[in-house]
């Protein structure tokens, strides 16, 4: 993985000398100068839900969660991420023990990997890979080892064969992430149960995030610890910043057996300690808000889906349609571009809108090359004028 923007940084240290400044915040910074639409990075140009806000106000006014909260996350968050996981997948998790509230997922995936991993050790993951994750293996020391999602019939497939030939003795864990950014890919039971078969076979811890767990179109999320032997070795990540439209509050959380959790949470004290106070009592509402705010907002989002994919489709772009997440990836090549990084730096020019080069989410920079992500988490007007524009190209 090459870093977005080259620099001079010589204090950094060797771990991290790849890594410049991310690509989300390179590209947010170029929307905003140059006052372009920006489908970008991954967050919503609308808040969530106004009673949600409301009970975060009331928790700020009400002293609650001004003073740190406890370090594994407010008891009304633990237990209410326990009766999520209980409502929509059947999955008993204890609150005190099996269940640790962290600074979004981001910190999550941190922790976890600083917790579980030993210098040296190997971690597969799908390629291309959300940016943070090559970071913290790179912070702990450890070697990533992509799996590259391919392109195949209109849509990123795992080879199966591929990955279980990746597994070496030095193998510690899997990293997943389904529904899967930036290619809006979803795991299908048939390829869970597989990695499932593989993990317990191979003996292997797996570290699955779930933070778009309600953004699946077709179908219905299938959380990785639910099925056959995979409860005691899997840690689940998730966040409210997705489900609920409030990125920047940065409430997230790990779901797994006790000793796992008592790993993480060792890391995790050293991090942030702890984060989010009067946002973990909202988002403890928000959780258990009822079905028909789940399934308004995946309509929704289902819909500016459509609005996007068929304006890139109208602009020329290869589309592949995302049977989750907000994001589309699109491939570039039909409109004579090559590359997707030098294309994404040059659009606010050409045309207003800012979209993220996928070549930095892979360690083979060629497989990704021609990939262009959109994210579709804006108003429909919005989304309406990228298109328009896009035409133009
Ligand atoms: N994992 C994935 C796959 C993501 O797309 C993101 C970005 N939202 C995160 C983790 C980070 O989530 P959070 O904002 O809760 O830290
Ligand atoms: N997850 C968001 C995305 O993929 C970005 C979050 C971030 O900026 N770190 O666009």
């Amino acid at each position: 993985m090459t870093a977005p923007v080259s620099s001079n940084r010589p204090f950094l240290n060797r771990r991290l000398a790849a890594f410049g400044t991310t690509i989300f915040a390179e590209m947010s910074a170029l929307a905003a100068r140059t006052g372009s639409i920006n489908l970008g990075q991954g967050f919503p140009d609308t808040d969530g839900p106004a009673r949600i806000a409301e009970a975060a106000s009331r928790a700020v006014l009400t002293g609650l969660g001004n003073q740190y909260p406890p370090g594994p996350g407010v008891p009304e968050l633990r237990a209410a991420v326990a009766a999520h996981q209980q409502r929509f997948y059947g999955l008993g998790y204890d609150p005190d023990s099996e269940v640790l509230v962290t600074a979004g997922a981001t910190e999550a995936i941190a922790a976890t990997l600083l917790a579980l991993l030993e210098p040296g050790d190997e971690v597969i993951a799908l390629e291309p890979f959300y940016d943070s994750y090559a970071a913290c293996i790179a912070m702990a020391g450890a070697a990533r080892v992509p799996v590259t999602l391919r392109p195949h019939a209109g849509a990123f497939t795992l080879d199966l064969d591929e990955l279980r030939a990746a597994v070496t003795p030095r193998t510690r864990l899997l990293l997943l992430n389904t529904p899967h950014n930036p290619t809006g890919t979803v795991l299908t039971p048939a390829e869970l149960t597989a990695i499932a078969e593989l993990a317990v076979e191979r003996d292997l811890l797996v570290v699955t995030d779930e933070v778009y767990e309600h953004l699946v179109f077709e179908g219905a999320h299938v959380p990785l610890a639910g099925l056959p032997g995979m409860r005691e070795r899997t840690v689940s990540i998730s966040s409210a910043g997705k489900t609920f439209s409030f990125t920047g509050w940065k409430v997230g959380w790990v779901t797994a057996p006790p000793e796992l959790v008592a790993a993480v949470r060792s890391a995790k004290q050293y991090l942030t300690y702890v984060a989010s106070g009067p946002f973990q009592y909202a988002i403890a509402e928000a959780l258990a808000l009822p079905d028909a705010y789940y399934d308004g907002f995946r309509a929704d989002l289902a819909a500016k889906r459509d609005i996007l994919a068929d304006g890139l489709t109208a602009a020329g772009f290869e589309v592949f349609r995302p049977r989750g997440t907000y994001f589309i990836t699109t491939d570039i090549t039909p409109l004579g571009e090559k590359d997707g990084l030098a294309f994404c730096r040059a659009l606010p020019e050409r045309c207003g809108v800012v979209a993220i080069p996928n070549q930095v989410f892979y360690d083979d920079q060629d497989a990704g090359r021609t990939q262009v992500r959109w994210a579709f988490c804006k108003k429909t007007e919005v989304l309406r004028e990228a298109a328009e524009r896009l035409r133009r190209l």
